[in-house]
């Protein structure tokens, strides 16, 4: 039921203050998911919506929001997200969209002042908008209250859930005042539709109206894909040598925030710019990190999962998954960092020998095979990189696993063919695909 490419702001019933403001930040269509959900949810029904990355879900709900509560008194709204970053994004789009209306937003989350925040809430701005966490820890204090709250949003309700968010989840929910007292109405977002959110939304929410703008765990579609199967040791050669082939700003992905850390030490030491961001991080850094990424002071940004959640950068031109998620519904919201609504972009992923399992996951749940590139062996960054990096190896993936020392390696030495390496075109070599292997 994809809607007709025909839909605009003006026929899903938003009035002409809102279509003002979407001309004005320059939104001319509707994407798929606000079509279908911003008509029910205007109308006050409970809206589960799932789709991909980068689709416009934000929108999806606080343009309802505005409507529904602009000019009432109080804390109306909250809106609940999975980590920092998504919850300040989401707070920027309420300012954007609230502009005008007297709809303003208090952002409750980790990392920030507690006292200062109480202080904030207790000018009862029309929306709070939090990390799980944090409100509870402000119900706590009883510095939060949630007395007058007419619509909850969670956002990315798969990542709050996996993320372990359950039991503040339902602390949260019980101090909501109780729906026979004061109705409410439940919007619930999510990129993929586990197993899990689906039961939360049953016990949840009532009667909810259920749009779909993508199949569930659809790849971000805009994203060219590819991966390279490389030993974890030349992982970061490869990154470099791929980094060398354009000038696109470049968000790398690793599983842990050592390795994160290891990782952007050898890419500025091979003279990148470049910033990182994971959970140990303080706000600040965090904040320094993602701007100067997105205004190009650093081309290279590396982040863990957790951390890279809320990544909002119009011009993500390549994603590079040095690491394979352990959650395959990850890799979905990670190459949809890259193809933002109207751009497009690539994703390249690393998946080392041991990761094969993992790639296995992640082409079952986005239904197609990642087509497979030729690591760039005689290239003379890569060569160059593979030597420098065998004297500096990142931390063991799997610090089970034992590694054998670098220096005991058989000498591979520089590829004969080395200065005779084929110009780069910015396009690897595809492989090939196999089919995702069926388990036994
Ligand atoms: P999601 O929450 O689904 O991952 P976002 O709400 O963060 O996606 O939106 C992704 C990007 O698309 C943002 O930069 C947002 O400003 C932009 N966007 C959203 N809706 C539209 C639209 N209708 N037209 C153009 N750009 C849009
Ligand atoms: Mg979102």
């Amino acid at each position: 039921m994809s809607p007709h490419s025909s839909v605009s702001f003006e026929s899903l019933g938003l009035p002409r203050q809102a279509l003002d403001l979407l001309a004005k930040v320059g939104f001319q269509k509707p994407t798929p998911i606000q079509a279908l959900a911003i008509p029910p949810a205007l109308a006050g029904r409970d809206v589960i919506g799932c789709a991909a990355t980068g689709t416009g879900k934000t929108a999806a709900f606080v343009l309802p929001m505005v409507e529904r509560l602009a000019g009432k008194a109080g804390a109306r709204a909250l809106v609940l997200a999975p980590t920092r970053e998504l919850a300040l994004q989401i707070a920027v789009e309420i300012e954007r969209f609230g502009a005008g209306r007297a709809f303003r937003a208090t952002t409750v989350i980790g990392g920030l002042s507690l006292d200062a925040q109480a202080k904030e809430l207790r000018h009862g701005r029309t929306a709070i908008v939090a990390t799980p966490g944090r409100l509870v820890d402000h119900l706590e204090r009883g510095s939060a209250s949630l007395g007058q709250i007419d619509l909850l949003v969670l956002d990315e309700a798969d990542r709050m859930l996996d993320m372990g968010f359950a039991p503040q989840l339902r602390r949260i929910l019980a101090a909501l005042p109780p729906r026979r007292q004061r109705p409410r109405q439940t919007l619930l977002f999510s990129a993929t539709m586990a197993a899990e959110v689906t039961e939360f939304a049953r016990g949840h929410l009532v009667d909810p109206v259920r749009v779909t703008a993508d199949q569930s765990g659809t790849a971000a579609p805009r994203a060219e894909q590819r991966v390279y199967l490389v030993p974890q040791t030349q992982k970061p050669a490869l990154l470099l040598a791929l980094l060398d082939e354009d000038q696109d700003s470049t968000l790398v992905f690793t599983r842990t925030k050592r390795r994160a850390d290891r990782l952007a030490r050898a890419l500025d030491q091979a003279g990148h710019a470049v910033a990182r961001i994971h959970a140990d991080r303080s706000q600040g850094q965090r904040r320094q990190a993602l701007d100067g990424f997105a205004h190009g002071r650093y081309r290279v940004l590396v982040a863990t999962d957790i951390a890279a959640r809320g990544i909002d950068v119009a011009d993500i031109g390549h994603v590079v998954n040095f690491d394979l998620p352990h959650v395959p519904e990850d890799y979905v919201h990670r190459i949809g960092r890259t193809a933002r609504a109207a751009k497009s972009g690539r994703a390249s992923s690393f998946a080392s020998p041991e990761e094969h399992d993992l790639l296995r996951g992640i082409e079952r749940l986005t239904r197609q095979p990642v087509p497979r590139a030729e690591v760039p062996r005689a290239s003379p960054i890569f060569q160059a990189a593979l030597a420098r990096v065998a004297q500096n190896p990142l931390p063991p993936e799997r610090s089970k696993r034992p590694q054998r020392p670098a220096g005991k390696r058989p000498h591979r030495g520089p590829a004969k063919s080395a200065d005779r390496a084929p110009p780069s075109t910015g396009k690897p070599k595809l492989v090939g695909s196999w089919r995702p292997k069926r388990r036994r």
